[in-house]
């Protein structure tokens, strides 16, 4: 019987209830790479009491990017 290699998803993401893990208690998370701005972090923090999984981070973070194509 060896140990499941599965990552533990501890942590249920508030926004779309999928399970995740967030590193930031390992010193370590896939959020510290995200480029979310300051007034996007600080709403998420008032809406939601926790982390975000890394797929609603990056929906949001798309959200809030200006909706100005640099190509148009
Ligand atoms: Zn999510």
């Amino acid at each position: 019987m060896s140990p499941a290699p599965a990552p533990r998803l501890d942590e249920r993401c508030p926004r779309c209830g999928g399970g995740f893990h967030c590193g930031a208690q390992d010193q370590r998370c896939d959020c510290f790479d995200m480029k979310l701005s300051e007034d996007l972090r600080q709403r998420l923090g008032q809406q939601y009491s926790g982390c975000l999984c890394l797929a609603c981070l990056r929906t949001l973070s798309a959200e809030d990017q200006p909706a100005v194509k640099p190509d148009l």
